[in-house]
């Protein structure tokens, strides 16, 4: 990369963000040069690192794709493109032997078939999975690894994008600066395709599995440059994250309850029965808001995996098992404290189906995209695929614009600063107006929702917009995000897969097509409030 006063050009395309997405991204456009940013070294930072299922695949016997875009459909309450769906299936196998060709150590039988795990709402045991709980940590540590050795890719770590950069009415690249100097002036990377790979948006609620970095930066910066975003009011809130007094909250993983794990009150009522035919099995949407009420009526819920797993939980889930450790719980004698929490967002910046934006230039992948995958509610363990495939094609969509046989050298002189970082990190945990965000989101933009909660919300965030001292272009991206979930969410009266409305409680067909917003409507709704 070169350096002219703050401009750096990134020779081929650029990939904002290490993820799964990022990585997967990079490595199938080498050997043609791809500079990749990433805050923080490779594998922190990534929602995909803390990946506990594994990753959704029709590759069972009897298993077929045509099956799994039904469950992805039924899942996603009516508003999945099957059409796309039953293509993403399709493309499972092959994505999963590039990931096996790249190291990953996917669970296999005696007969080297793959071993698969049934997850709520799939028909069939469906997806793989990597030592037990460990698929996010096992898939990464591989990726990084090829990553590091693949001399067509520069990986420049402690470096955040805080905005796109436009010219000549495409995307050109990003502004972007070091970790933790936040009132630095932003540098600009110039480079011929950009792709958005930056992660979702949980971490914008104060009760979330996302890492800590992950609020939202993405979306928001594609929208305050114009790009179309879809369904953003569909956030999905895992039922069981572990409620032991951390931030973020860590998971125990749907799988348990595939394994016959069951959800308990205080008072030792199965209550999930009374609540689908499916009980712990139903869709992630109805496990959640049954643990909600019961939280709000003043109950604590746990999640009971003492008679189906006892002591083989430790072998079988050891992510969990160590959790577990950290807090004191035992969980082949004790119940495990769980509430729901934001997890996924289903929405995102709007793509077609080889991951272009309405943005020329741009190409958007992984949970910052809205691919129309998922619809109002995702399919357990389709986000770690839908990262693949996409990244798989649109590394073939920019393929042709790019020269190839280059080699790169892998150092920028950005280094990573661990002292550095971690007070970065530090900080945004308690930047007053960042928790004011946090807490906004999930008390009125949550599980449950309602007209006059998310006026309150949009007003709120506006005051923070205006009031907020420390107001970063990094913050606008978070309160832009959070303005576009609140104000579809309000736009869209009725419930539907991850959005319940507490004064729309049942499905409207009326509303059964995706929703796409700019930043100008989404303004528009928050300002007449
Ligand atoms: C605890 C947990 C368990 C999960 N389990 C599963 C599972 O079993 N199966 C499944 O399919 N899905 C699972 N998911 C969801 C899945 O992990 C994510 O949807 C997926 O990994 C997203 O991948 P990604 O590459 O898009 O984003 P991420 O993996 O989140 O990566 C985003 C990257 O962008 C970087 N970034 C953020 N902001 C910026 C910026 N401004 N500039 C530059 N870089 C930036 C981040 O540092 C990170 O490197 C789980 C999620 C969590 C949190």
């Amino acid at each position: 990369m070169t350096i002219y006063d703050n401009v750096l050009n990134a020779e081929g395309a650029l990939i904002v963000g290490a993820g799964l997405a990022g990585l997967f991204c990079a490595l199938k456009l080498a050997p043609r040069p791809v500079t990749v940013l990433s805050p923080k070294p490779l594998g922190l930072g990534a929602s995909s690192s803390w990946a506990q299922g594994g990753v959704a695949a029709a590759v069972g016997l009897g298993d077929s794709a045509e099956a799994h875009a039904r469950d992805t459909d039924i899942a996603g309450a009516g508003i999945v493109d099957f059409e796309l769906a039953e293509s993403v299936a399709a493309e499972a196998a092959e994505r999963i032997e590039d990931l096996a060709k790249w190291g990953t150590p996917f669970d296999r039988d005696p007969d080297g078939r793959f071993v698969l795990s049934k997850e709520a709402a799939h028909s069939v045991n469906r997806v793989v999975r990597v030592s037990g709980d460990r698929a996010g940590r096992e898939i990464m540590r591989a990726l990084i690894e090829e990553v590091r050795n693949t001399p067509s890719i520069r990986i420049v770590e402690g470096i955040t994008a805080v905005d796109l950069a436009r010219a000549d009415g495409r995307v050109i690249g990003v502004y972007a600066r070091k970790l933790g100097d936040r009132y630095a002036e932003p540098v600009l990377i110039r480079a011929r395709a950009t792709v958005l790979a930056a992660g979702g948006l949980g971490g914008l609620y104060a009760v979330t599995t996302n890492p800590p970095g992950v609020r939202g930066h993405a979306m928001g910066m594609a929208a305050r440059a114009g790009a179309i975003i879809a369904d953003s009011e569909f956030v999905q809130f895992h039922p069981t994250a572990m409620a032991v007094g951390q931030d973020p909250a860590p998971l125990a993983t749907e799988a348990l309850r595939g394994e016959g794990a069951i959800l308990v009150n205080d008072k030792g009522e199965r209550f999930m029965l009374d609540e689908h035919k499916d009980a712990e099995l139903a869709p992630r949407d109805i496990v959640a808001r049954a643990n909600f009420r019961q939280i709000q009526q003043g109950r604590k819920v746990f999640l009971d995996t003492r008679d189906a797993l006892g002591d083989r939980i430790f072998n079988a889930f050891p992510t969990v098992t160590n959790y577990c450790k950290e807090s004191g719980i035992d969980p082949s004698k004790d119940m495990i404290p769980v509430t729901p929490a934001a997890h996924f967002h289903m929405g995102g910046v709007k793509v077609d189906d080889r991951g272009r934006s309405s943005l020329a230039g741009l190409w958007v992948c992984g949970e910052a995209s809205c691919t129309g995958l998922h619809g109002a509610n995702r399919l357990a363990s389709n986000s770690l695929l839908e990262a693949v495939v996409f990244g798989a094609r649109i590394a073939e969509d920019i393929s042709g614009l790019e020269p190839i046989n280059k080699s790169l050298p892998p150092y920028l002189g950005i280094e990573w600063d661990e002292e550095k970082g971690q007070e970065a990190e530090q900080l945004l945990r308690n930047l007053t107006a960042v928790q004011q965000l946090r807490h906004i989101m999930t008390d009125y933009v949550g599980v449950e929702r309602s007209e006059e909660g998310l006026k309150t919300a949009l007003r709120e965030i506006r005051e923070l917009e205006l009031t907020a001292r420390d107001v970063t272009r990094s913050y606008l991206n978070m309160t832009t995000s959070a303005t576009l979930v609140a104000a579809a969410a309000l736009a869209r009266t009725e419930s539907r897969g991850g959005h319940y409305r507490s004064d729309y409680p049942d499905k409207n067909p009326k509303f059964k097509d995706h929703t796409t917003l700019t930043i100008t409507e989404a303004l528009k709704i928050r300002d007449a409030c």
